[in-house]
């Protein structure tokens, strides 16, 4: 008997982190949806298997795809290898000379990609300050194919406005395709599709495995010929996640809906504690009435994220000192797990932007907010303040 497929519609975001695209395993009812590790499978006749090769179908990584799918309200879901691996497939889409109009303030390895790797096969990029609508509207070529954007963005955090950018965008010659990189927001904060983005993206690394053990990505969206056209190339191209790593990410999402409440909540009351402390110059938080971004983060995103970036006196060597200083906080790249992660994007994630339009300030500092007791995580970065002198 094949087991009930649940109605996506009628159910709640909580529920379907749990249940979407799982269902009891037919030949052993097993709750968790088994770990399928085969390359192969054994067909009954030639040719007619809906399974016949590991990398074109496995069944942990369609649970998942549905289960991505489902939390962005999309109709298709393709998971990937990494975050990276997402990204190149959708760039895939494009042709030499098409124009892909980007955040000036993408994921460094997103930039990377776009500049090192896609302008050598001939297609171009230009990047603008996404939440200016009057930039946006002046950055527009005829040759304009895919629009590119992150809210909030990594590092600094700016917000964009994706409804009003994709209504400026249907309106425009062509008709380019909005992609939103989610990673983020997470689905349980902000879900692109609904504001009129075409595909979203993620690195299912950060916060939709949520416990900083598996490198993953994912691609949803609800055109059926782009998906027909991306799930070729995740066969054609082949980076595919294992069975294993969907099956943490299937689990990791579970749990999103109560990790992203306790990220968001413990991040607000840091963001708040780093706004008066006087070593501080600069705290960057969308759920700050003093971020420029905050009225549309509060619009687009049921809550401001878990991610704080913030300036302290006495410049680099100063964020130098508080990073390598903190204890509960682990100095690490990466962002999204349970733990807490304090970095210094200059000389870590963002190393591969210096001296470009990307850089960013040498004493900036990037917290990832976990879900330990925020007096303790308070107390940690009052602790590792208090050593730099101002
Ligand atoms: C980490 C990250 C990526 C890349 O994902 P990987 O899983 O590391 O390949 C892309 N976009 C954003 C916003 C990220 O934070």
């Amino acid at each position: 008997m094949q087991p009930r497929p649940l109605s996506n519609d009628a159910l709640a975001f909580e529920t379907l982190a749990i249940h979407a695209g799982q269902s009891p395993d037919p030949t052993t009812g097993a709750v968790m949806t088994p770990i399928y590790q085969t390359s192969t499978y054994a067909q009954t006749s030639m040719g007619e298997a809906v399974y016949d090769y590991a990398r074109t179908i496995n069944p942990t990584r369609s649970a998942l795809q549905d289960c991505l799918a489902a939390l962005e309200g999309g109709r298709y879901g393709l998971s990937f290898a990494s975050g990276m691996a997402a990204i190149d497939t959708i760039l895939r889409l494009l042709k030499p000379g098409d124009h892909v109009l980007a955040s000036n303030d993408v994921y460094g390895g997103t930039f990377r990609i776009f500049t090192r790797v896609y302008e050598q096969y001939g297609l171009q990029f230009s990047f603008v300050e996404m939440g200016d609508l009057n930039a946006v509207r002046a950055a527009l070529r005829a040759n304009m194919r895919m629009v590119w954007i992150e809210t909030p963005t990594n590092p600094l955090l700016k917000v964009a406005d994706i409804a009003a950018i994709a209504e400026l965008l249907s309106s425009h010659v062509g008709r380019p395709l909005l992609v939103v990189d989610n990673t983020f927001a997470t689905p349980y904060l902000q879900q692109p599709l609904k504001l009129g983005a075409d595909i979203v993206t993620h690195s299912v690394t950060k916060y939709l495995g949520g416990h900083s053990d598996v490198v993953g990505g994912a691609v949803v969206l609800n055109d059926e010929a782009a998906y027909n056209r991306l799930k070729f190339l995740q066969n054609a191209v082949g980076a595919v996640p294992g069975p294993l790593d969907c099956f943490l990410v299937l689990r990791g999402v579970k749990t999103l809906p109560l990790r992203m409440e306790r990220h968001c909540a413990n991040a607000m009351r840091i963001a708040h504690f780093l706004e008066s402390h006087p070593a501080v110059q600069r705290v960057i938080y969308p759920g700050l009435p003093s971020h420029p971004g905050h009225a549309i983060a509060a619009r687009q995103m049921r809550g401001f994220g878990g991610m704080i970036s913030f300036v302290v006196k006495g410049g680099p060597e100063a964020a130098r000192r508080v990073a390598e200083h903190t204890r509960i906080f682990a100095l690490a790249e990466s962002l999204g797990g349970v733990e807490s992660l304090i970095e210094v994007p200059a000389a870590m994630t963002h190393m591969s932007v210096a001296g470009s339009p990307l850089e960013v300030d040498a004493a900036l500092i990037r917290l990832s907010v976990g879900v330990e007791h925020v007096d303790d995580l308070i107390a940690d970065l009052e602790r590792a303040l208090s050593l730099i002198s101002i």
